[in-house]
């Protein structure tokens, strides 16, 4: 038998959060392109076609757990979690309030947290795995105004590598895609300013677009990426290097 290394084995039961818009959609219209079930848990809205809604704030830990309960009961054992939902809430340093801070930790770190907790489960039991956390070559260079969210997507480089050492033995994979600027409404809010700042400084010359960053989530999902684990991996343009 051949094996692809850009599109995963059919069939796979695949949850990625906050797949409305930008980078979780162009994820999971490319995991349903290559022939998986996809679900969503998400807070609503449009979603691409072959993507089944289930509706529940990462925030809230018994809707996050309701909606895998969900998703096991009508789709199957979920294989694959791609946890994409993310926010930003930019302030300086001074002037952050707790609120500010917290709520950025909450959807990017926390809410993470609970969905690989319930996908681990299943995950565990069938002694097989794929999980993919969405971080940010913020989380490693750091953003001026951006201590929140440079915070919530540094640790999830700790939390796949405890996942790595916890589970490692058992089929399970856990690694972080990095992307560098990417074209979504996340962006699209930059003044233009910043935004030929910015390009002034990605290798690349332009921001990702949405797809280039569902190709590296697919691949390290994929069957053939077996021993990718524990990783990060940027998706930058070349923005981190050195
Ligand atoms: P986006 O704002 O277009 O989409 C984010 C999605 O997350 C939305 O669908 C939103 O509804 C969902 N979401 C937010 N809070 C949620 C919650 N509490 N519960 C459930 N869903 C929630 O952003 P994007 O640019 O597509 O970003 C997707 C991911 O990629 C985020 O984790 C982001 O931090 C990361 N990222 C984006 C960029 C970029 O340049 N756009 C760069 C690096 C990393």
């Amino acid at each position: 038998a051949t094996q692809s290394i850009s599109a995963g084995p059919t069939g796979r039961v695949v949850v990625v959060t906050g797949a409305a818009r930008g980078i979780g959609r162009a994820i999971a219209e490319r995991f349903v392109a290559d022939g998986d079930r996809v679900a969503t848990i998400y807070r609503g809205g449009d979603l691409p076609k072959g993507v089944e809604a289930y509706v529940a704030d990462v925030t809230d830990s018994t809707a996050v757990d309701a909606a895998f309960a969900a998703i096991e009961k009508d789709m199957g054992p979920v294989e694959v979690l791609v946890a994409n939902a993310g926010v930003t809430k930019d302030q300086l340093l001074m002037r952050m309030s707790d609120e500010e801070f917290e709520s950025v930790v909450d959807v990017n770190l926390t809410g993470t947290f609970r969905c690989v907790r319930r996908a681990s489960k299943g995950m565990i039991r069938a002694r097989k795995g794929r999980i993919v956390l969405l971080g940010s070559i913020v989380g490693l260079s750091g953003g001026p105004g951006q201590v929140n969210y440079s915070s919530s997507k540094a640790a999830l480089v700790g939390m796949v590598r405890s996942i790595t050492r916890e589970l490692g033995t058992r089929g399970i994979t856990a690694n972080v895609v990095a992307p560098g600027y990417v074209e979504t409404d996340m962006t699209a809010a930059l003044s233009d300013d910043v935004r030929s700042h910015y390009l002034k400084t990605i290798p690349a010359g332009r921001f990702a677009t949405p797809d280039e960053i569902a190709a590296v989530v697919s691949f390290v999902a994929s069957d053939a990426a077996g021993y990718v684990t524990g990783a990060v991996i940027p998706v930058d343009g070349g923005l981190g290097m050195g």
